[in-house]
């Protein structure tokens, strides 16, 4: 996290976890969030959380969001929530393309970009999640696999890419407690990196996400292209969280 112009964020990621009265314990504790150094931080929550979110973290300096969104402004879609209702709800974020969403919903590259540039319409900033499987690591297709799931929103252009958060998730990292070392984790950011700046959107925030905690943060946050994290499981512990945005 070195760059003057990318500044630090830090979002969670509460997945299908929590229930109405643990959601309040946990938003109640990060109310209080101070941020000392411009660390800007983030939840990512249910959707029927959303309203209680809203209301208690409204006046605070953590921001939240969804974790899908519809590519379809709205109409018969049974079960999909239009970005227009994300805003309803002051949704500063969206999660489009989590690596969850793109195995078990079958999520193509093309419709996770049509849902970034569905959010964008309505002023929220989709996070755009990338990442290899653990065959294509061990395959070394890292670099390939991110740049297929990248190409739909390069071809949007600069103006449209420049607007974004880019994820990287390598899949066989998520919820495994197996974190991609800081160098492994920076060859791949660097690579994003080149991508954007080719595209003219250099300065595009890049997290990293794959069981980051507060022990593995802080040498994480130390490479050069990584600008912050996308935090699963250690986002449903306030403490924990916590102490990643004050690393
Ligand atoms: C995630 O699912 O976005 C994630 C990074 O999960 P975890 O931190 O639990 O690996």
């Amino acid at each position: 996290m070195t760059s003057t112009t990318r500044s630090p964020l830090i979002i969670g990621n509460w997945k299908m976890n929590a229930s109405l009265g643990g959601s309040m314990v946990l938003l109640q504790a990060l109310a209080h969030y101070k941020s000392s150094k411009a660390c800007e931080l983030a939840v990512c929550v249910p959707f029927p959380y959303l309203a209680q979110t809203q209301e208690v973290l409204a006046g605070s300096l953590v921001s939240w969001g969804a974790q899908d969104v519809s590519d379809q402004p709205q109409g018969a879609y049974t079960g999909e929530v239009s970005a227009a209702m994300l805003q309803d709800f002051a949704c500063k974020w969206v999660l489009v393309g989590h690596s969850e969403r793109r195995q078990r919903h079958a999520e193509s590259d093309q419709l996770v970009a049509d849902k970034a540039v569905r959010a964008l319409a309505c002023g929220i900033t989709p996070v755009f999640c990338v990442g290899e499987s653990d065959a294509e690591h061990e395959a070394g297709e890292a670099h390939d696999v991110v740049l297929r799931q990248l190409r739909p929103l390069l071809d949007l252009g600069a103006d449209v890419v420049k607007q974004v958060v880019v994820a990287y998730e390598p899949v066989w990292a998520i919820g495994t407690g197996k974190s991609a070392t800081p160098e492994q984790a920076q060859a791949v950011h660097a690579f994003i990196r080149e991508c954007l700046k080719q595209s003219g959107a250099a300065e595009v925030r890049v997290l990293y996400g794959g069981s980051v905690n507060a022990a593995n943060a802080k040498s994480l946050f130390a490479m050069p292209d990584i600008d912050g994290a996308l935090v699963g499981g250690a986002a449903l512990k306030a403490e924990e969280f916590l102490a990643i945005a004050a690393i």
